[in-house]
Order: structure tokens, then C-alpha cells, then sequence
């Protein structure tokens, strides 16, 4: 039995996806460890939506290689850039045994099992050992229903479907991760069931395009597209406490899915929604299909609903051709709409994706002043939500020790805000109430009401 390091880049589907890996490793009685230096397998499961994320667990491998100099080791790359890479991989880090692309997760365990096999009795890195596999698979939207969970585990990332359609200009995903795929409501209702009956209170529904869910698959139904189906089952899951979901896109987001916010309690009062730029020309020229007049208007529609959502969201600047004006429509607009939080990206040239061939590709210097300037806005507007609930009871649920405190709590309100805060170790896992002392902008300080 082997001693597995498994380490995640990029967004909650990854984790999710790595999740679901260690799970089937786990079953079939291997260990996870945090150490990479004991390990016996190194598993790097990678993300390609930038560049930095690609050289980083490039850089990581070629360090880990060390650990194999007085044992044999194996090493795979999973996920989005064994995708996209596939076998040139094997040229560019010799050490490596496995490639397994995004639709390949559930093979994993069975891959290593052979490459240890292999390895151990030949005691050699010979590439005639190595395992590629990043062929499409159908169903494999629904290999991803297994979980992990630690002690008194409270949240957990549920993944409804697979791949986008969206073709964004800028966006690799289409090319890691195939087509949209969904999964049937039944196994997802049941898989959310099984985590409420393991303690678990809140889920966070995962997808490319989340709110597209089922649409080439399910029928809308008395004017409820399937995603809206999807949480009105979901809300009657005795037990679970609270719904997220991440990330929509805003062309899905329609009346039935806006009002649904008005009438599904569980549906918390947090929606990330990435709006990528505030130029319509850009925006046309990222294949966004709506305008900044459309997305504010969704935002007033959003919040003629629900008053006090916190709205977060993704922008990226310097895409090609974004001039001095249209950057500045996005600064305006992002002040306009004052965001809770968002992730402010750096556009980063995708290799065979549309934007990668257009003309005026930005210079990085002016990429990294606009992500500096914008960060500035994105900040002052993170503070200025966050001062209202100092002084107020809110409620949170609490997810354990506070990682950079670990003698203090740590929860979320129902609109995501991070609150740390004194309690007692009953709190671990419950709903309670906290007064707010203080706010740094990003974190809420309080105490615990209830005992
Ligand atoms: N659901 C999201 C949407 O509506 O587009 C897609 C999630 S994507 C994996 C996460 C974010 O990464 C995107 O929203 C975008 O802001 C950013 N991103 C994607 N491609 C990028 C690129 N080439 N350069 C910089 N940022 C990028």
C-alpha cells in the first residue's frame, strides 16, 4: 500500500475532482499524506486557466523529482493540463509516469496501482512505463459523487456537470474540459442527501457554467429551466441548511433563477457573478454576449430580489486590444456596482484560443497597473460592505478552527463573508449567532451568542 501526496491547483471543481481521487485511493486502502517528502506517489492535479497556474506545478514536479533519488517514486499529473498537454508532457519532465486528463479522475487509482507495480519491480524511469489517458469518456460527469470527509465536516462541493459551450474568446476550459454534461437531478439530490445524513450542512453546487445546468439534457418546465429544478429539490432535503452554487454565468441568469432567491430559504443571499470587463467592445471581442447595461441591469433585478446580496465576481484586464478608455469603463463600472470581493486577473494568452491570435496583445506592465488600480477599487468596496455589520448578530456556520488562530473559530454568514471569532468547541459545525466587533475589510471579528 502507498502513501499518496496529492496537491490541488486552481478552482473548487479541482479540489473537487482531487476529492474524488483520494477517495477511490483511499478505498482501496492506501494513505494520503501532506508530506510530500514521504510519499511514495506525488500526484499534481493542475489547472490551465493561466499561465502561472501551468508553470507552478511545472516547477513543482521538477522539485518533487528530489524525493525518487534512494526509492522509487511515481509521479502523475491529473486534470486540466495533462489535458491539454497529454503526452508532450512526458518530453518535458522525463521523471513523469501518468498523464490523466479531466475525464479520466475515476481511472486514477487503478493507473497508479499499475505504475507502482511497474515501477517497483523494474526500479527504472523508462517512459515505455507511463500512462496516458486523455480520452473522452461518456457519463463521466457522474464519477465525480464521492466524498472525504473530515471530522464534523459542516460544507461540502457538490459537481453537477462537466465541460462549457460558452467559447469564451480567452478561456481554455472548453478545450480541458469538453462539452457541457450534466448530471441527473436524481443522483445529485441523492448524493446531497447521503452528506446531510454524514453531518454535512452546506453544499456548494459546482459547474463551468453552473446555471446552464441540464439544458442540452432536461426540459424546462412550467418556465423553470432544469438548474431551478435542481434547487427546489435540493430545498427539500430535510437537514441541509444551506444551497450555493458557483460559478453562473450571467446569460443564464433569468427570472425563474432570480426570483428563486425570493422563495427558496436555503439559497443563500451570496451569487458570484463574473462579469470579465466592463467595455462592450470587449466584451464582444471575449464572446461575453451581453453588454455592461445588461449586467447592471441583472444586478437591479438581482437586488430588487434580495436587497442585501453580496454579489462577487471575476474581471480580467488587459485582454487584447483593451485601450486606456475601455479599461476605465471597467473601473466605472466596477465602482458603479460595488462588488463585495472579486478576482481581479491579469489576461493571460491561452494557447489555441481565439484571443491568443488577435493583434495588440497588452504589455504586461500595463496589465499589472490596471490590476493594481483595480484592486484598489475592488478593496475599497470590500471595506465599505463589510463596515455595516459591525455592531450587528448574524449568523454564521461555523467550519472549525481558524487556520491562522487555530485557538479561535472560523464561519461564514449566508452571504460568504469570513467571520473569526471566540466560541466554544460546540460551536464546531453549528448555526449560531455572532455580534461583529470589528471588520479588517476581507474578515468579520466577533463573539458567539449562543452557548
Ligand atoms: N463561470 C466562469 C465564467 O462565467 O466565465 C468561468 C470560470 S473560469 C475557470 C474562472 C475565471 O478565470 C474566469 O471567470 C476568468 O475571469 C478567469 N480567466 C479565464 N481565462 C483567463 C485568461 N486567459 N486570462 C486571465 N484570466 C482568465
Amino acid at each position: 500500500m502507498a502513501r499518496i501526496y496529492i496537491k490541488t491547483y486552481g478552482c473548487q471543481m479541482n479540489e473537487r475532482d482531487s476529492e474524488q481521487v483520494a477517495q477511490m485511493l483511499l478505498q482501496r486502502g492506501h494513505t494520503i499524506t501532506v508530506k510530500e517528502e514521504e510519499a511514495d506517489v506525488v500526484l499534481l492535479n493542475t489547472c490551465s486557466v493561466r499561465d502561472l497556474a501551468e508553470q507552478k506545478a511545472l516547477g513543482k514536479m521538477g522539485m518533487l523529482r528530489a524525493l525518487s533519488q534512494d526509492r522509487p517514486v511515481v509521479y502523475g499529473f491529473l486534470g486540466c493540463m495533462a489535458q491539454i498537454r497529454g503526452t508532450t508532457l512526458l518530453d518535458e519532465v522525463p521523471h513523469l509516469d501518468l498523464v490523466v486528463g479531466t475525464q479520466k479522475f475515476h481511472r486514477v487509482a487503478e493507473y497508479v496501482e499499475k505504475a507502482i507495480e511497474q515501477k517497483w519491480a523494474a526500479r527504472q524511469d523508462d517512459v515505455r512505463f507511463s500512462i496516458v489517458d486523455v480520452e473522452e469518456e461518456s457519463a463521466s460527469q457522474s464519477t465525480i459523487r464521492d466524498h472525504v470527509l473530515g471530522k464534523r465536516q459542516v460544507t461540502a462541493f457538490v459537481s453537477i456537470m462537466q465541460g462549457c459551450n460558452m467559447h469564451c474568446t480567452f478561456c481554455i476550459v472548453p478545450y480541458t474540459r469538453g462539452h457541457e454534461r450534466s448530471r441527473p437531478q436524481h443522483e445529485i439530490v441523492s448524493e446531497v442527501k447521503t452528506l446531510v445524513g454524514q453531518g454535512v450542512k452546506e453544499v456548494t453546487l459546482l459547474g463551468q457554467i453552473v446555471n446552464l445546468y441540464g439544458r442540452h439534457e432536461f426540459a424546462t418546465l412550467d418556465g423553470k429551466s432544469p438548474f431551478v429544478q435542481l434547487l427546489e429539490a435540493l430545498q427539500q432535503v430535510a437537514g441541509l441548511e444551506r444551497l450555493r452554487f458557483t460559478s453562473p454565468h450571467p446569460i443564464g441568469f433569468r427570472h425563474d433563477l432570480i426570483e428563486s432567491f425570493g422563495r427558496l430559504p436555503k439559497l443563500v443571499e451570496h451569487v458570484h457573478l463574473p462579469l470579465q470587463s466592463g467595455s462592450n467592445r470587449i466584451l464582444k471581442a471575449m464572446h461575453r454576449t451581453y453588454t455592461a447595461e445588461k449586467f447592471i441591469s441583472l444586478v437591479d433585478r438581482i437586488r430588487s430580489v434580495t436587497p442585501n446580496i453580496a454579489i462577487t465576481t471575476d474581471i480580467i484586464v488587459g485582454f487584447p486590444g483593451e485601450s486606456d478608455d475601455d479599461y476605465a469603463q471597467t473601473r466605472q463600472l466596477a465602482d458603479r456596482i460595488g462588488f463585495d470581493n472579486a478576482f481581479v486577473f491579469k489576461y493571460s494568452k491561452r494557447k489555441d484560443t481565439p484571443a491568443a491570435k488577435l493583434d495588440q496583445q497588452v504589455p504586461d506592465s500595463v496589465r499589472e497597473a490596471r490590476n493594481h488600480d483595480l484592486l484598489d477599487v475592488i478593496n475599497t468596496w470590500t471595506k465599505r460592505r463589510s463596515e455595516p455589520f459591525v455592531g450587528r448578530e448574524v449568523e454564521i456556520l461555523c467550519e472549525g478552527p481558524s487556520k491562522t488562530n487555530p485557538a479561535r473559530l472560523v464561519g461564514r454568514t449566508r452571504g460568504n463573508k469570513i467571520v473569526v471569532f471566540e466560541g466554544a468547541p460546540q460551536h464546531v459545525g453549528a448555526l449560531l449567532n455572532v455580534r461583529i466587533a470589528r471588520s479588517t475589510g476581507y474578515t468579520l471579528y466577533g463573539e458567539a451568542l449562543s452557548s
